[in-house]
């Protein structure tokens, strides 16, 4: 049987307060199920240890978190510290060394949370696979003439056919395993003649594989209107960095707020950790206040374990959520409520508990 081995890194902020409620979670599910075994070490790699250490994480960080089946991530940022430091230090090198060229980000409207939709009958259940390594964030360019009237800057787009085919490979294969239909890829190939030519027929070609799923190719302009006209008639949505980056913002505020937002970090082959974290940050606003909500940082770990595998575990933690959610009890002051973080968490535990 296998036993997974999990790196935490509860980070700054609410960070370490969300991922205790999900560590929480994890040890019910093993205490329920013998067939679930997992190893988690705790990095306190955050901007204390930077401020200490005059780095955010060991030399060696990432060679240690090379033998770990995932990392679970909570949030980092702090004001003592820059942000480019924080993420270029601890966030960045992790995607890069690990190749998690996926960001997966799903789009589920839950029950009881207040949206613009709540009239809309059929379900908003989708996710976004965006392209995570390369594209427009490809940081290559440069500034000319800086000051004069001729200043001018140059920002290219890096677009690689293998890029986008192992890109489009996900999102088929994700489709496929799901039961979806559909997948729609993000284009604008009609201005950005270059790049998103290629990115058009790199996607056309891995579709071509996938006979039984309709490829639907939407410029991005058109494509945020339709997010907002008919939100519930997509499946998956495949997009580059950028665009990839803008529709899961709009995404997220489709379907209710930070609060609920999780997000994998994905390396597909499984040759290195992927990484799960909830969308929001370290919210120094509402640290040790006891009000942040948990649930972005649990149906993470969830995400965490259908990549492990274990998709009836991650299944029945977002059952868990969308249960406490509908009975409306428990909620969060960002939900309207005011339970606690640590409420919030029994709450789901209990859910689990009882229902198994
Ligand atoms: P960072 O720089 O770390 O991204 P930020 O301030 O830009 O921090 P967040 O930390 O995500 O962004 O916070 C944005 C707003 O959302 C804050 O007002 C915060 O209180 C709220 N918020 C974020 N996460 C949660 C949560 N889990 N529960 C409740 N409110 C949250
Ligand atoms: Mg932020």
């Amino acid at each position: 049987m296998a036993s997974y081995k999990v790196a935490v890194i509860p980070g700054d902020g609410i960070g370490p307060e969300v991922m205790n409620e999900a560590l929480k979670v994890l040890r019910v599910l093993k205490d329920q199920d013998s067939t679930f075994q997992y190893h988690a070490d705790i990095f306190y790699w955050n901007s204390d240890y930077y401020l200490k250490h005059g780095r955010m994480m060991p030399e060696d960080g990432l060679e240690i978190l090379k033998n770990y089946d995932a990392v679970l991530f909570g949030a980092i940022g702090d004001e003592r510290v820059p942000d480019d430091i924080t993420v270029w230090e601890l966030i960045m090198p992790i995607r890069k060394q690990f190749q998690q060229y996926i960001n997966l980000r799903p789009v589920k409207k839950l029950p009881g949370i207040k949206t613009r939709y709540d009239d809309v009958k059929s379900d908003i259940d989708f996710v976004i696979v965006r392209e995570n390594a390369e594209g427009e964030y490809a940081n290559s360019g440069g500034r000319l003439y800086s000051g004069m009237d001729q200043e001018m800057a140059i920002q290219n787009t890096v677009i690689t056919r293998k890029g986008t085919e192992r890109a489009a490979s996900f999102a088929f294969e994700y489709a496929k395993k799901h039961g979806k239909t559909k997948v729609t890829s993000a284009t604008k190939s009609n201005a950005v003649v270059h790049s998103m030519k290629l990115w058009d027929e790199a996607v056309k070609a891995v579709a071509d594989s996938y006979p039984e799923i309709t490829l639907e190719q939407n410029y991005i302009d058109a494509l945020a209107a339709y997010f907002v006209m008919r939100p519930e008639s997509f499946e998956v949505v495949v997009a580059s960095n950028l665009f990839g980056d803008i529709l899961s913002d709009l995404g997220s505020a489709l379907v209710g707020g930070l609060g609920i937002s999780p997000s994998a970090n994905l390396n597909p082959t499984g040759e290195f950790p992927s990484m799960f974290e909830p969308v929001h940050g370290s919210a120094p606003d509402i640290a040790r206040t006891g009000k942040a909500n948990p649930i972005a940082q649990i149906w993470s770990t969830a995400m965490m374990l259908e990549h492990l595998g274990r998709d009836d575990l991650s299944t029945m933690i977002i059952r868990a959520i969308e249960q406490v959610l509908k009975r409306g009890e428990v909620l969060t002051a960002d939900l309207g409520g005011s339970a606690t973080t640590m409420e919030m968490g029994e709450a789901i535990i209990e859910e689990l508990t009882v229902h198994t």
